[in-house]
């Protein structure tokens, strides 16, 4: 049934006129004693109630009362108001029907809470004791509302409700929409009953940290003790003691501070009062539980609770540490596969994969630099026979101290990987002709020195060696598989030759062969390798060390000072169309001299400041050290220069 329904229904409780008139007379300032007398009267059934209660223990006078004129100033006009509206409700609350059962159940609950908020009259609500009375009976009037109203249809809610865990007002809000605090709410607004009242029953259901954040925020009214009284009175009638237990301290600790002792202390006074109040409406209450029971069932459920909590998270914990776990071995399984993708196995070297890449990497690189390439292949001699002398084993042996042997010898910067079989390459960092044939020819002597043995006796092992260099321009796209081509050529004059022996070919024309020597010759590394100020690893040390962003030659040009923006922006315009070099451009031009280029070209592969931090930070020399010598390398590009063009002014 929708809310509109419910609240249009026939079936709603009514409020009697006396309690109407009573209320009205509770809002009027100049009503007197004697007119709350003489409404009372006017309902005989009304009149023996409040004559009885009066009399009862719940109220405690002293003497016996006889009239209503004197039960209504000793009890106050509050309390009989109070009473009279308490009195409708438990009328309406009387039923032998089918639904007798639920609405015992919220009857009792409603006793309960009634009970539980009077008792906290002295917790900063002095002579509020009938107002905290009444609001706590009124706080479940929507679920009387609904019982009335509905019928049949509430019960599978209350049920569930009565079997918990789940407390009423969730259950309804999941099942119908809406609950009882929002019928109460209405009935009460078109009962006109006062705003504390309606404000107090709009509460009572909120989250805990809400009412003590409420409370905090002061002007609270009647909510704080409205939202206890509605945990009493789970704690009492309900199957969800623990939590309503667990919220009841929250509650009352965070608003006043209230120790374990003093909270039971408060449900002990709620439970006399309870008594008194069953009394009071003629209402048997017997099956409510005594005090130390409810409190053992309460614990016991919260124990429970909170081991379920730990073992949940001691599970979260184990499964998450198991997710890390795996997490991590799934890493490790990656990085070992990503290295096993680009290395070879046995040698531990790169593979024939790892080769190819980083050769075209190295060959598109150099097409902007005009930088050389360089690639040597080497291949262990008359392998086949040690395989089938000395066995397959003693051959992986072989295999791997050569390689071992080849990386011992090769600078940091240069690259070596297993081709396959026994053939090797090796990609040569910055090269020049002179220096892969020393390069090989230092391959070569180690792996022909190698001390390898079988049986006690030594094996000589050699291995013949193919290389081929180049510069490749922009119309080389194929160059890394012509270069490759070369060094297989030149491996193969090796064997022819006579095994154990290297062979360069350079693919440079004389032009390429010049610039390449002399721009290698003029780089700072290498000047100071000259000047025997550095040795070789230091220096290879040194460039594998600093990082070289790419700078056009052109930018480099017009930063020295040799080029102006229209000399730079008229040779790339013809690079565009004829895809020659730069530099070739501007010679063939005039607009720069060679030995300008070779300075210019020095200062792109390698920046003379970059390469001096990197002594400085390497601790080769320090700081100021390293500052002079580039600062006498600056001397000796000046003066090159210089001399050029002392000598074509010459010419
Ligand atoms: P050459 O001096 O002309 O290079 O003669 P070679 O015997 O070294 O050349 P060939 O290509 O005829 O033989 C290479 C042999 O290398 C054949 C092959 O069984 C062997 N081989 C290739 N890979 C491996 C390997 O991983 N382990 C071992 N033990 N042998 C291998
Ligand atoms: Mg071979
Ligand atoms: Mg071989």
């Amino acid at each position: 049934m929708k809310l509109e329904q419910v609240l249009k229904s026939q079936q709603l409780p009514t409020l009697p006129t006396v309690a109407i008139r009573l209320l009205d007379l509770t809002r009027d300032p100049d009503s007197e004693i004697r007119d709350f007398v003489d409404t009372v009267k006017s309902d005989p059934a009304l009149s023996a109630k409040i004559l009885k209660s009066a009399n009862s223990s719940y109220f405690g006078l002293s003497s016996s009362v006889t009239t209503v004129d004197r039960a209504i100033v000793l009890l106050g006009t509050t309390v009989a108001t109070s009473l009279s509206l308490s009195f409708s409700l438990s009328d309406e609350a009387m039923s032998s029907g089918p639904l007798a059962e639920h609405y015992r159940d919220y009857w009792m609950q409603s006793i309960v809470q009634s009970a539980s908020a009077e008792a906290l009259e002295e917790v900063g609500f002095k002579g509020l004791g009938a107002d905290l009375f009444l609001c706590g009976l009124l706080l479940d009037l929507g679920r009387l509302a609904l019982l009335k109203a509905v019928g049949r249809a509430y019960t599978p809610i209350l049920d569930e409700a009565k079997t918990g865990p789940a407390v009423l007002v969730d259950i309804e809000s999941r099942v119908l929409g809406y609950s009882h605090v929002d019928v109460g709410d209405h009935l009460m607004k078109s009962w006109k009953l006062p705003q504390s009242f309606i404000e107090a029953v709009r509460c009572h259901h909120l989250p805990a940290t809400v009412i003590l954040r409420k409370h905090q925020e002061a002007n609270d009214g009647l909510c704080l003790p409205a939202a206890i009284a509605a945990r009493a009175g789970d704690y009492f009638c309900t199957p969800a003691k623990g939590e309503a237990l667990a919220e009841l301290r929250e509650l009352m600790r965070g608003a006043y501070n209230f120790t374990e002792a003093q909270i039971t202390d408060f449900l002990a006074r709620v439970d006399t009062r309870i008594k008194q109040a069953a009394e009071l409406f003629n209402f048997d209450m017997s099956s409510l539980g005594e005090p130390t029971d409810l409190m053992e069932q309460a614990n016991a459920q919260l124990a429970e609770l909170a081991m379920r909590e730990h073992v949940a998270k001691t599970q979260a914990d184990a499964r998450q540490q198991i997710i890390e776990q795996q997490k991590q071995e799934l890493e490790t399984r990656n990085r070992e596969l990503q290295s096993q993708v680009l290395h070879d196995a046995l040698t531990g070297l790169h593979n024939r994969k790892f080769f190819d890449q980083t050769l075209e990497q190295k060959v598109s690189k150099s097409i902007r630099a005009a930088n050389a390439v360089a690639v040597l292949f080497l291949d262990i001699d008359r392998f086949k026979s040690l395989n089938d002398t000395y066995g397959h084993q003693f051959g992986d042996l072989v295999l791997a101290r050569v390689a071992a042997n080849l990386k011992s010898n090769l600078r940091v910067a240069d690259m070596a990987a297993r081709y396959g079989g026994e053939e090797f390459v090796v990609i040569v960092h910055q090269p020049t002709e002179k220096g892969i044939e020393r390069l090989a020819e230092r391959l070569r002597a180690g792996v022909e020195s190698l001390e390898v043995e079988h049986n006690g006796s030594r094996v000589p092992v050699t291995i013949s060696i193919g290389g081929a260099i180049a510069v490749p321009t922009r119309v080389d796209k194929d160059l890394a598989r012509s270069l490759v081509a070369a060094a297989d050529e030149s491996l193969y004059q090796s064997k022819g030759n006579g095994r154990n022996r290297c062979t360069i070919r350079s693919l440079l024309n004389e032009r390429d062969r010049k610039l390449v020597h002399d721009t290698t010759n003029h780089r700072f590394s290498r000047w100071l390798v000259q000047q025997r100020l550095i040795d070789v690893p230091t220096a290879s040390r040194v460039i594998a060390e600093t990082s070289h962003p790419h700078r056009p030659i052109g930018e480099l040009a017009w930063e020295s000072g040799f080029l102006t923006d229209g000399d730079v922006d008229e040779i790339l315009r013809i690079q565009r169309e004829t895809s020659r070099r730069f530099g070739e451009i501007a010679i063939d031009r005039g607009v720069l001299s060679y030995p300008q280029l070779v300075y210019l070209l020095s200062r792109q592969q390698e920046d003379p400041r970059a390469i001096a931090a990197t002594i400085a930070r390497l601790g080769v020399a320090s700081p100021d050290q390293a500052a002079a010598l580039l600062e006498r390398y600056r001397q000796f590009t000046e003066t090159n220069l210089a001399i050029y063009q002392t000598e074509s002014a010459a010419r």
